[in-house]
């Protein structure tokens, strides 16, 4: 490290702060106290542990709270003897640079370090040292620019002051440690005043570490790439399904998000592949759900070894369902990667006992184009070439085409609810609108919030089957009253009606079963129970 510029630079600021207070009728104790608090850090820190030794013994004269007016007689005397004490020559320079500089530049804002401390040569110090190790640095001599960096500049770790002139560490730390947290974003505090209490309301305030000035920037730097490396691996976690180590729902859906809008910027193209392990159910029946697991981490590892891990998105998508985005590849490239996968993934030979056995798995590929540019309508368009290729013998790959979205379901099943809350609404269309019950059935869910919408619209088709949830007590008219009309006017063998009843009322329900009702839920309930009924009517009405 080349520490004269520090000393140089500390030097010029001590001579700089005489100047200055040489100008004013007085100082505040308070000032003199914080000059010495942070020479004894930086010193600490750059080796020049004379001074340090000084500042300490001189730090403990000055009251850190007291507006108490020092004319120069009482504080020159104190600061003049360190011009001596640190002995290199000093020349001009300039301030470090406080303002960020580097926004625009490339760095991703991951390793971002956000130093809030108001001793400049100290953090011009660490700043330089940092940088030296390409962690990006931005500093912050206050608390208010601190928090304004926190929020504009997006850190991705930070090194906070307890003393700062405007406002103090501590109540920095209180305003961002909230939103820190929700970013991983640890918060290392840096303060001369080692105090046992300092630490413990520092912790307890939510500071993930303390280190006390001075000390070793080897030690700072040791300890600032652990804490990225541990903010990796938390972040990793977070989107790793973690059976398997592929991504899970949650990251799929922001890639592909993010995905799309290249596409909608820039034209890139991209595929989107669904995969299924054919007849897995019976590896697990014959070999067990541990074996199962087995084949499911092997399918992703096959994968891996496949695919270039840094750009393409391996999810899992559910169960034994996963799907892959393939940036820069249309669907003829992803189909020919897809047969690579299936020369090696059909070729391990799984051994449960005695027994050896293989697994095969079917997929369904599409790329983006301008008629698909949406999450559910390319998950639709592989989906639908996904269950193609199960229905013409599985283990292979099919690529999606328009005459596919053609094909004849042997069954549309429409689950319809009609309540006035939005919630158990979403709820329904949710569980619902993506349900397979049977490989060639399509379900659509719809949703009213009121009885007469519903009556009133267009909702029936012959030839399609239909399971409705309806709400008692609607304000225009009452789910009875639905019901009633329902079966009134339409064939009943293919409408299965689910009474949704807040009133714990043994005369409502046996009335609703009366009059056509095929089942009755009483409000509250739980979803889960709900969705087991519903499950239950569908395979009636399907079978
Ligand atoms: P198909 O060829 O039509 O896909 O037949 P399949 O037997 O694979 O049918 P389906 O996709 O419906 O079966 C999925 C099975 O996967 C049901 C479920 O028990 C099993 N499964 C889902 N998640 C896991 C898991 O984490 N571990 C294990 N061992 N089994 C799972
Ligand atoms: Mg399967
Ligand atoms: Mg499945």
């Amino acid at each position: 490290m080349k520490t004269d510029k520090y000393k140089r630079l500390i030097k010029q600021r001590i001579l700089q702060t005489m100047d200055t207070w040489s100008s004013q009728p007085a100082v505040e104790e308070q000032d003199i106290h914080r000059f010495f608090h942070n020479l004894k850090g930086t010193c600490g820190t750059i080796g020049l542990t004379e001074v340090e030794k000084y500042s300490d013994q001189k730090e403990l004269l000055f009251s850190a709270d007291s507006h108490k007016q020092c004319v120069k007689e009482e504080w020159e005397q104190h600061l003049k003897p360190l011009i001596a004490l640190i002995p290199v020559e000093i020349e001009p320079i300039g301030l470090p640079e406080a303002v960020p500089n580097d926004i625009e530049d490339l760095d991703n804002n991951r390793n971002r370090v956000l130093v809030i401390d108001d001793d400049v040569d100290f953090v011009a110090y660490v700043k330089e040292f940092l940088e030296k190790q390409s962690y990006p640095v931005t500093i912050a001599l206050n608390a208010e620019r601190g928090l304004k960096l926190f929020y504009d500049w997006k850190p991705g770790l930070i090194l906070l002051d307890i003393v700062l002139p405007d406002k103090s560490g501590m109540y920095v730390l209180n305003q961002m440690v909230e939103k820190a947290k929700q970013g991983h974003i640890p918060i290392i505090m840096i303060s001369a005043n080692v105090s046992i209490e300092n630490q413990i309301h520092a912790y307890r305030s939510g500071a993930m570490d303390f280190l006390a000035k001075p000390f070793d920037v080897d030690l700072l730097l040791a300890l600032i790439d652990n804490r990225f490396a541990m903010k990796r691996e938390w972040e990793r976690s977070i989107v790793i399904d973690e059976l398997t180590g592929a991504y899970n729902r949650k990251h799929y859906n922001g890639m592909m998000q993010q995905f799309i809008a290249n596409y909608n910027r820039s034209n890139k193209v991209f595929s989107l592949v669904m995969m299924d392990l054919d007849y897995f159910k019976h590896v697990n029946d014959n070999y067990g759900h541990l074996k199962g697991d087995e084949v499911l981490q092997a399918f992703v590892a096959a994968i891996h070894s496949l695919i270039n891990q840094d750009e393409d998105i391996l999810c899992r998508y559910g169960g034994e369902e996963f799907a892959l985005l393939l940036p820069n590849k249309d669907s003829t490239e992803a189909a020919l990667l897809l047969d690579q996968i299936r020369e090696r993934f059909n070729a391990i030979r799984f051994q449960a006992g005695e027994e050896h056995f293989h697994v095969t798995f079917s997929a369904g590929v599409t790329q983006i184009s301008t008629n698909n540019s949406d999450t559910e309508k390319l998950v639709e368009e592989a989906d639908q070439a996904l269950y193609s290729g199960k229905r013409s013998g599985r283990n292979q790959t099919i690529v999606y085409t328009k005459e596919l979205s053609e094909i004849r379901y042997d069954s549309f099943l429409n689950v319809i609810i009609v309540d006035d809350d939005p919630l158990i609404r979403e709820i329904v269309i949710n569980r619902f609108s993506h349900w397979k019950p049977l490989n060639n059935t399509k379900v659509q869910a719809y949703e009213y919030s009121d009885g007469m919408d519903f009556i009133s619209s267009d909702w029936y088709k012959e030839d399609e089957k239909y399971i409705i949830m309806l709400d008692g007590s609607m304000p225009t008219l009452d789910g009875l009253e639905v019901l009633r009309r329902i079966r009134e006017h339409y064939p009943e063998q293919n409408i299965l009606i689910v009474m949704l009843t807040a009133r714990n009322n043994t005369n409502d329900i046996v009335h609703a079963l009366q009059i056509g009702a095929d089942d009755y839920v009483v409000k509250p309930f739980h979803m889960q129970e709900l969705v087991l009924r519903i499950e239950r009517l569908a395979s009636r009405i399907l079978s």
